[in-house]
C-alpha cells in the first residue's frame, strides 16, 4: 500500500502590506504519498508557489500562517514545530526564522528547483562548488567524496563530468536546469518541489528535461509536486493534479479525472485556452477577465466574475468542496451538475 509522506491541511498564507492584507493561500488541503508526482496548476498569482514555499517555511518575512494550518511531513507537523503565535496579529502563526529543526528537513529530506534556473546559481561559485556545499552542510563526509556524488549526479543528469568547474555563464539554459536538478537530487531526498521547471526553455529542451525528471522521479522513488502554469506540462507526468485558483484549490483529482472527467468551470476554461496536438484543430478560448485583487478577494466564489456558469448564489456564499467521484474534489455550488457535462478541449 502507498505510503503517505505529506499531508498540507487547511493552509492558509497571508500576506501584510501596508494597505491591509493579501489572502494568497486560503484553506488549501491535500496529500501526497512516496514516490508520487502531483501537479499544481493555475494562472500566475494564483497562490502555487507560495503553497510550494509554505511547504518548506520558506516565507517571506511579510508572510503570516492562519492558525489551524497544517503541514505534515511523515508525521511531524512543521507549522506546530516551526512557528510561533504572532505577537502582532491575533489568530496567526509567525515562521520562525533559521529553525535548526526546519534546518535539517530542507533539501536534506525536502528539497527544491527553484523558478528560473537561470538566475538560480550564484555567479560568482563554480556550479559544482555550490552543489558540493549544498552535501556539506548537511552530511558528515569528506569534500573529496561530495565531489565525486556530484560527479555521478553529473552523469545521471546528462552532463559532462569535467563541466563541474564551470561558472553558472559557462553553461547552457538546459545544462543549468540538470544541474539544478542534481542539486535537487543531491541528498536523495523524499520530495522536491519543483517551481515551473522548464518554464525557460525551449520545447525541445523542455520535453527532454521532463523526460530526465520523470526517469529520475522513477528510479530514486522521490515523491515531486510540479508547480506551473502549463497544464501540458503535467499531463504525461503527474499522478495527480491540484488546480488552483486565485488563493483556493477548485479542483483536485487523478491526472485522468482532471483531464477527462473535469469537473470545475476554471479547469475547463484552462483545457480550452490550451492547445490540444491530438484530435481536430479548434480555435482556442482565452479567459475573459482577470484573476480577483487577492487583497480584496470576491465574497463568494472567486471565480465568478469569469465564470459562464455563475449564478446569484455564486457571488453571495462561497463555494463548498464537493466529492463528484471516489478522490476527485471540486470547489462549485454546481460541481454535481456540471460534473460530465464540462468538455475541455483537451479530451
Ligand atoms: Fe462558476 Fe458558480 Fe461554480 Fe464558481 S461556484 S465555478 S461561479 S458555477
Amino acid at each position: 500500500m502507498a505510503k503517505e509522506l505529506l499531508d498540507v491541511r487547511n493552509l492558509s498564507v497571508h500576506y501584510k502590506i501596508l494597505a491591509g492584507w493579501v489572502y494568497a493561500v486560503d484553506n488549501v488541503s491535500f496529500k501526497l504519498n512516496r514516490g508520487e508526482t502531483m501537479g499544481l496548476v493555475g494562472e500566475s498569482g494564483c497562490g502555487k508557489t507560495t503553497t510550494g514555499y509554505g511547504i518548506t517555511q520558506l516565507l517571506a518575512s511579510n508572510a503570516y500562517i492562519k492558525d489551524g494550518s497544517k503541514v505534515i511531513f511523515d508525521g511531524k507537523d512543521f507549522v506546530e514545530m516551526s512557528t510561533e503565535p504572532s505577537k502582532k496579529f491575533s489568530g496567526y502563526r509567525k515562521i520562525i526564522e533559521y529553525h535548526p529543526e526546519m534546518r535539517k528537513y530542507r533539501w536534506k529530506r525536502i528539497s527544491m528547483i527553484f523558478q528560473g534556473a537561470m538566475n538560480a546559481f550564484n555567479p560568482v561559485f563554480k556550479v559544482g562548488d555550490q552543489i558540493i556545499e549544498a552535501i556539506l552542510t548537511h552530511e558528515d563526509i569528506t569534500e573529496e567524496e561530495a565531489r565525486k556524488r556530484v560527479e555521478e549526479l553529473y552523469k545521471l543528469v546528462g552532463i559532462p563530468v569535467d563541466r563541474i568547474d564551470n561558472y553558472p555563464h559557462e553553461y547552457s539554459g538546459g545544462m543549468k536546469q540538470r544541474a539544478m536538478i542534481a542539486m535537487a537530487l543531491a541528498l536523495n531526498p523524499d520530495l522536491i518541489i519543483a517551481d515551473e521547471p522548464t518554464t525557460a526553455l525551449d520545447v525541445v529542451t523542455q520535453d527532454k528535461i521532463l523526460g530526465e525528471m520523470a526517469r529520475l522521479q522513477k528510479e530514486k522513488d522521490v515523491a515531486m509536486i510540479i508547480i506551473t502554469h502549463d497544464v501540458s506540462v503535467v499531463a504525461e507526468m503527474a499522478h495527480k493534479m491540484a488546480v488552483m485558483y486565485a488563493g483556493h484549490l477548485v479542483e483536485t483529482g487523478t491526472t485522468r479525472q482532471i483531464f477527462k472527467e473535469t469537473a470545475h468551470p476554471y479547469m475547463e476554461a484552462l483545457l480550452k485556452a490550451f492547445p490540444s496536438i491530438k484530435g481536430e484543430r479548434k480555435r482556442l478560448k482565452a479567459i475573459p477577465g482577470s484573476p480577483p485583487d487577492l487583497s480584496n478577494p470576491p465574497k463568494g466564489c472567486r471565480f465568478a466574475p469569469r465564470c459562464p456558469y455563475a449564478k446569484d448564489i455564486c457571488l453571495e456564499e462561497e463555494p463548498p468542496v464537493v466529492e463528484v467521484a471516489p478522490g476527485h474534489f471540486s470547489k462549485c455550488h454546481f460541481a454535481e451538475e456540471l460534473y460530465g457535462e464540462l468538455g475541455g478541449e483537451a479530451k
